[in-house]
């Protein structure tokens, strides 16, 4: 534990206290070891654990003042990179290891979408062969404003390449080579979890360590490490085809799926940003209610999305609905109040 010398601003870790905490204390068995040894009679404190890896933790007791396992960064979700404004503290080595594992790809996928979308000024790396051209060089294929794509052999100017120079000058008076472009498309599974990862924070920010240590954020976590796989197939979907439709609204951030009633879930919409285009998308991650018969249920949501068209279905915005009757206090409460009601 360390004296909680740190970078983050007082304020923010005291409101990251009193959010939070208010739901942490009610699970005492799961967090008091981390800081105490006699857990039977703990001081008066406030406490947050990293909601990722539920070890690392920051507490403020009164005779020690601030305490730290580690240091804390915001987390943004989803990533900045693609229009994140949402930030939450994590630990530095959960924040770390999510851009370094899987954060990145959801770059690399609205970027992809943007092209594939014919956005003007999108762009994608890409490599290439020729015929009679020693080596594999980068290249790059852009849109241009009416919608063509253009291919640049030599995207860095400034790289030391005579073969790759002597064969632009050869290609501008003669037709008789092939080109051969490969391209890297974005690991699917690293978006998903990406999508995942946005997801569950955005459920700990609403509903704290009630969805924490539910079955179910038991579980998504368990994804995130590996160690299981989504029951959804694909747990996120590409909802921009609503998003555009005219006359349909498609709420963002935690909504739940009303209609039809098999598939009644709890659904993030995240939108998705490409900064240099401004092209956008909606991705949605399904997230059940707590219990395992709810997790387990998500596949059988998973075979009617293959079957029905997506514009049959009613979203949600979750707080609209129940935040408005002062209902609005648990996880579990929620969703039997969704599940009784309806
Ligand atoms: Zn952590």
């Amino acid at each position: 534990m360390t004296d909680g010398s740190t970078n983050i601003k007082p304020e923010v870790i005291k409101s990251h206290l009193l959010t939070y905490f208010k739901s942490l204390k009610n699970y005492p068995d799961k967090y008091l070891h981390r800081f105490f040894v006699d857990t039977a009679n703990p001081p008066e404190h406030f406490a947050y654990l990293c909601p990722l890896c539920l070890m690392n933790g920051i507490i403020v007791e009164q005779t020690i003042g601030l305490g730290m396992h580690a240091d804390f960064s915001l987390d943004h979700y989803p990533p900045e990179s693609i229009g994140g404004f949402q930030k939450i503290l994590v630990c530095k080595k959960c924040n770390n290891d999510a851009g370094t594992f899987y954060d990145f790809s959801l770059k690399e996928k609205i970027q992809q979408l943007a092209f594939n979308n014919s956005t003007p000024e999108a762009s994608l790396n890409s490599k290439f062969i020729a015929t009679n051209l020693t080596g594999r060089y980068p290249s790059k294929l852009t849109i241009d404003k009416d919608g063509k794509i253009e291919i640049s052999l030599k995207p860095n100017p400034d790289i030391h390449a005579p073969f790759l120079d002597k064969f632009i000058e050869y290609s501008k008076d003669n037709h008789d080579y092939k080109i051969e472009l490969t391209q890297k498309n974005p690991d699917e599974k690293k978006v998903s979890k990406a999508l995942v990862k946005t997801a569950y924070l955005t459920c700990f920010d609403m509903w704290g360590y009630e969805f924490v240590f539910s079955n179910t954020g038991e579980m998504v976590r368990k994804f995130l490490n590996d160690e299981c796989e989504y029951p959804v197939l694909n747990p996120s979907f590409w909802l921009g085809s609503i998003a555009k439709t005219e006359g349909i609204r498609l709420p963002l951030g935690l909504c739940y799926l009303k209609e039809p009633a098999e598939w009644r879930s709890f659904i993030i919409n995240i939108c998705l940003q490409d900064k240099e285009t401004g092209f956008s998308e909606v991705a949605s991650v399904l997230v059940p209610g707590p219990s395992k018969e709810d997790w387990e249920n998500l596949s059988n949501i998973q075979t009617l999305l293959n079957e029905m068209p997506i514009t049959s279905m009613s979203i949600a915005h979750v707080t609209e609905n129940l935040i408005t009757d002062n209902i609005f206090d648990g996880y579990t409460k929620d969703w039997k109040l969704l599940t009784d009601n309806n």
